[in-house]
């Protein structure tokens, strides 16, 4: 009764909208209320009333929780205009309304909404860590936008939950603008993931941090980042339900996401359980392929940090890798490099693997069998993508016998100058091919000038303007091909640290112009020239590590 009910209501008070560049967007955002009941209110939901203290969470997808506001005087770091505007119908003039901010901050709930963390477990640097979960995030609920699309809404660093474990359940203000910039940035570049709406930060809302692990913890300001994506489960969602010995709940979670989330699969086929595994698995390493395109190196691959439909998910202390080195590893904490850059998709493999493991109690003798024959495919389909990614930044349009070591070459090469990811490969584009081996046209750009020291420079870009002509790409196509795919800008640690800097100092003009700025990552920039940003890093910058405290 009661859901009809709210379903009408909805109907009755359409929202107040206007047209922005010719789209409807809602103006006010008092009229902006989420779908009523949300998607996942049909998946068992934990209301233990004690919802704060941390517990081991039974027969349950999420604990019903309130969110903890952020107190003391608010202000709006930054929002998304993008996401506000295509993902949740919104003109981007309601960011500046107090009941906007209060929205992000974990203070005002809009009609429909639902406020769960979700639990899920995972493997954190290869062991099993039992029960993780949502510890400072709630899912608030489903939005249905006006393309009919479903889009949740979750905050980060909105209060303790039942899984907060030995957490205060709040995030620090660098840690989430440096997950604001990069959700926004990476879909920008075409890297599948998870966006960011809009970052608030409270004046006197203090928590502790031990940022170097040094003890010598200080006080830092909450702040409150606001995700979107059409759902938040993880790997580990589905590994708890095998650990926990809950293959009920397992199917109702796997059933669930199946019929919402993976339309291709029927859900009367047999083996959609197979289906779904092998879709899961397709999308991590089409995303994986596209981060290794990017020098993005995520930093923390657990389980727990592997979303279900292939979107990059959980931005802590991950790193665009600046001059190339195939074993960076951007996160202090990982000693062992266990993360590092080259060893992504080697890692996204052995998760699936858990993976697999975890959905056994639902699979027959002969699905198991199946899955068996999935993996067994997948190390060369992701092999075969990374090259796919570097021949076409490259500007080429077949794989040629030859290519791997062509690729294999040219990184080589990078590693040993010390030459630039990013800027190497746009600046290939910049000079014509034919000019690649002219000592003093190289000269004017800062990556290649490094890379022509290589011995074998010369011998490689014979080869590569022999696989052009083989190709048939001319200078032309091959230029345009490369700027659409090698950016100007990606979010370097040393660019983001200058802005966090100036935001921990109330100043957000340079986290409002580098959201601005990767919207268009591959387009040149008067103003980001100036300041630098696709020029050599500051020596400053180098070695730059990130830690797992935010
Ligand atoms: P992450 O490394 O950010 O992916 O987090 C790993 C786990 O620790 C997740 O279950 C988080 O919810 C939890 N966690 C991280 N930071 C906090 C915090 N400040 N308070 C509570 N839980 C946290
Ligand atoms: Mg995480």
């Amino acid at each position: 009764m009661r859901r009809s009910f709210c379903v009408l209501a909805s109907l009755l008070h359409e929202p107040k909208a206007v047209k922005v560049g010719g789209k409807m967007k809602i103006n006010n955002f008092k009229e902006w209320k989420f779908k009523e009941p949300p998607v996942y209110a049909e998946l068992p939901i934990d209301e233990n009333p004690e919802y704060n203290v941390p517990v081991a969470v039974k027969n349950a997808v999420f604990s019903k929780v309130p969110t903890e506001p952020l107190i003391g005087q608010l202000h709006l770091v930054c929002a998304s205009d993008a996401c506000l505007e295509d993902i949740l119908d919104l003109d981007p003039i309601v960011a500046e309304s107090e009941e906007f901010v209060d929205f992000i901050a974990g203070k005002y709930l809009p009609s429909g909404g639902l406020p769960v963390s979700h639990r899920y477990g995972g493997y954190q640097f290869g062991y099993w860590a039992d029960q993780l979960g949502d510890g400072r995030a709630h899912t608030l609920g489903e939005y249905i936008n006006s393309k009919g699309e479903s889009w949740q809404p979750q905050l980060k660093g909105s209060g303790e939950t039942p899984y907060s474990r030995f957490g205060d359940g709040r995030a620090v203000l660098r840690s989430s603008i440096r997950e604001m910039l990069a959700s926004e940035a990476c879909h920008f570049l075409g890297i599948p993931t998870t966006r960011a709406a809009a970052l608030v930060v409270s004046e006197e809302h203090k928590v502790w941090r031990d940022k170097t692990y040094s003890g010598r913890a200080k006080q830092e300001n909450a702040a409150i980042v606001m995700r979107v994506a059409p759902c938040w489960y993880r790997l580990g969602s589905v590994e708890i339900l095998l650990k926990r010995q809950e293959p009920h709940t397992m199917k109702t979670l796997v059933d669930h996401i199946i019929k919402h989330y993976f339309p291709n699969i029927n859900v009367e086929d047999e083996d959609k359980y197979v289906k779904w595994y092998s879709d899961v698995a397709h999308r991590n390493l089409d995303m994986v392929a596209t981060w290794q395109g990017y020098g993005f190196t995520h930093g923390v691959l657990n389980t727990d940090n592997v979303s279900v439909l292939g979107v990059t998910i959980d931005y802590g202390p991950y790193g665009f890798m600046e001059h190339y080195n195939s074993h960076y590893v951007p996160n202090s904490s990982d000693d062992m490099g266990r993360y590092a850059f080259s060893k992504q998709p080697e890692i996204l493999l052995w998760n699936l693997d858990k993976f697999a493991e975890a959905l056994q109690p639902i699979l027959s003798d002969d699905q198991k069998a199946k899955i068996e024959g999935v993996n067994k495919a997948l190390e060369k389909y992701v092999t075969d993508k990374v090259l796919q990614t570097y021949i076409s930044k490259l500007g080429l349009t077949t794989i040629q016998d030859g290519d791997s070591l062509l690729i294999d070459d040219l990184l080589n090469m990078m590693e040993r100058t010390m030459a630039d990811f990013t800027a190497t490969f746009r600046q290939l584009a910049e000079v014509q091919a034919n000019q690649l081996s002219d000592k003093t046209i190289l000269e004017e750009k800062w990556s290649l000038n490094k890379l022509q020291e290589a011995t074998g420079w010369a011998d490689w870009v014979k080869r590569y303007q022999g696989r052009l002509q083989g190709d048939q790409v001319t200078e032309q196509d091959r230029v345009s091909r490369m700027c659409k795919l090698n950016p100007v800008y990606v979010p370097r640690n040393w660019i983001l640290q200058e802005a966090i800097n100036d935001a921990e100092n109330s100043d957000f003009e340079k986290v409002r112009f580098l959201l601005k700025l990767f919207h268009k990552p591959f387009e040149v920039n008067d103003e980001a020239e100036r300041r630098g940003y696709s020029s050599q890093p500051p020596s400053w910058s180098y070695g730059l590590k990130l830690s797992c405290s935010s």
